[in-house]
């Protein structure tokens, strides 16, 4: 379905660097009142269909533009229950909808897979990895972030990071592998390092990540190994800051640190990871202590985030500044300076929430907050095309949930009265609850409630079976 010059009616539409934003120039000789066609109206471009994409195209539902909605992956990822896939417990398909099935009742919409690699804002036009060219009057550019592995790129083999459907697969043969590994593993350091899980970075998705292995270690996986018992790996969890949880109240990280201790988890806060090989990592620990070295078969990397590369790619486009992580720099209302017709959104935009009366506060890195950029900058576009001034985006913050295992989670939840605060069972059924309610589509829905359920009574996971491969050497 790659898009292509020749067989595509949308790359071929109109000009680039048409400059009539409300489609009006052409329109010039339709009757007033008659419908406009599609190429008199408004061609939108969104780049991405993430939280931040997705949220756009829908706002614009029913609204007289041409959306073309273009993304590298036929699918939308419900990112929060990634770590779900990457550790067997959800199927891929129950995460992930695929794009042209969610807009099959929005004729606006052209889905197309493809990846952009240029923008050209001159020419009003973005350029897709096999040539193709797709132009706008109006773009959206919601391309997400990546990992980033602060300077030493030669990490992300040995310790892979989970933001794809394909790094989820990755995790979850990684780990299933270590534990094959260890069962016709003869020597015993080599054993032990192979049932030694190390998860880097304590924020949520490194301790979900971490909480998980615990619970697949001793309830899962125990009674079905004849050589080694699986309770009795090992699940590091590493983080580099004083605590986990950063962004979360200190009580909640306090909070999550006991809660997985109990699951049997060692929590190493204030330890910096130094170097990462085949066979295991370097840890630095606080303080004047001696580095030391953990041979382990299986490390995760849940730390740094970097901003899409389209971000340095639209500064260049556009002077737009970016900031350390690579995110680029929005006016009040999304738009780039000079570029009113161009919006960033999501985790790809360094954005700040406008309350009048109060200092602008950056936006977080969160689904909630991309959706909701997602709504502005759609709002924003109709907004501009009936002649009235862009708003400013303002985020409205809920508060922030992460789950431990089994009946463990934190919640840090903002409502209009209080700031609420609970850990435990209560947050454990809260946090699930919420993510059902917040997944795509009646279907995955169902799905995710009866496999959660069946793993809460058996404590199996439905997802366990990994192509066939061989596992390397760690310690040597
Ligand atoms: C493992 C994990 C767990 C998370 N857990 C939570 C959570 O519990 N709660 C929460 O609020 N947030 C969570 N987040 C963060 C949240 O998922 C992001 O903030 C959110 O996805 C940002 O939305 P976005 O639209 O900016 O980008 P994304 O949702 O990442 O979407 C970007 C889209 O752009 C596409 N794309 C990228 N580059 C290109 C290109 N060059 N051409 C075409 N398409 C491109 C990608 O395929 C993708 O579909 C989590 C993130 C991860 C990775």
């Amino acid at each position: 379905m790659a898009a292509s010059a020749a067989a595509s009616p949308v790359l071929l539409r109109g000009s680039p660097g048409g400059s009539d934003p409300g489609g009006e120039e052409r329109g010039g000789g339709r009757p007033a009142g008659a419908p406009r066609t599609g190429s008199e109206r408004p061609r939108v471009v969104i780049v991405g269909c993430g939280f931040g994409g997705l949220e756009a195209a829908r706002a614009l539902h029913g609204a007289e533009v041409e959306i073309t909605l273009v993304d590298r992956a036929n699918h939308h990822l419900f990112q929060p229950l990634l770590y779900q896939v990457a550790t067997a417990g959800l199927p891929a398909p129950a995460i992930a909808a695929p794009v042209r099935h969610l807009f099959r009742h929005q004729p606006n919409v052209t889905t197309l897979l493809g990846e952009v690699t240029a923008i050209d804002a001159v020419a009003r036009s973005v350029r897709l990895a096999d040539g193709a060219v797709l132009p706008y009057d109006h773009l959206i550019v919601a391309a997400g972030a990546t990992h980033s592995y602060f300077g030493h790129d030669a990490w992300a083999a040995h310790a892979p990071g989970l933001k794809t459907l394909a790094d989820a697969f990755e995790v979850r043969r990684r780990v299933l592998v270590a534990f094959e590994a260890a069962e016709k593993e003869a020597d015993a350091a080599r054993r032990e390092a192979w049932l030694t899980f190390v998860v880097i970075g304590g924020g949520p998705t490194g301790v979900e990540l971490a909480g998980t292995l615990a619970e697949i270690a001793s309830r899962t996986l125990p009674g079905e190994f004849r050589h080694i018992d699986p309770s009795r790996a090992r699940i590091l969890l590493v983080e580099g800051s004083p605590r986990l949880l950063q962004a979360m109240p200190e009580r909640l990280g306090a909070s999550a640190q006991r809660q997985l201790e109990k699951l049997g988890v060692e929590v190493r806060v204030g330890a910096r990871v130094t170097a990462i090989d085949a066979h295991g990592l370097q840890v630095q620990p606080p303080g004047d202590a001696a580095p030391y070295r953990i041979a382990s078969g299986c490390i995760l990397w849940a730390a740094g985030v970097a901003a899409s590369p389209l971000g340095r790619q639209i500064a260049e486009a556009t002077a737009a500044t970016v900031d350390r992580a690579g995110r680029v720099q929005v006016e009040p209302d999304l738009s780039i300076a000079g570029h009113p017709e161009i919006s960033v959104i999501g985790d790809l935009a360094a954005a700040r929430s406008y309350v009048a009366g109060t200092e602008p506060q950056p936006v977080p890195g969160v689904s909630p907050a991309a959706k909701q950029m997602g709504r502005t900058a759609a709002r924003n576009i109709l907004l501009r095309a009936g002649g009235r001034p862009a708003q400013p985006f303002r985020y409205r913050d809920w508060g922030s949930l992460a789950t431990i295992g089994r009946n463990s989670a934190v919640v840090d939840l903002w409502t209009p009265w209080r700031r609420i605060e609970f850990s435990g069972r209560p947050a454990w059924l809260f946090w699930l609850f919420a993510h059902i309610y917040f997944l795509i589509g009646f279907r995955n829905r169902i799905i995710v409630m009866l496999d959660w359920a069946w793993a809460y009574w058996t404590s199996q996971r439905s997802a366990r079976v990994i192509a066939a491969t061989e596992p390397g050497s760690p310690g040597g």
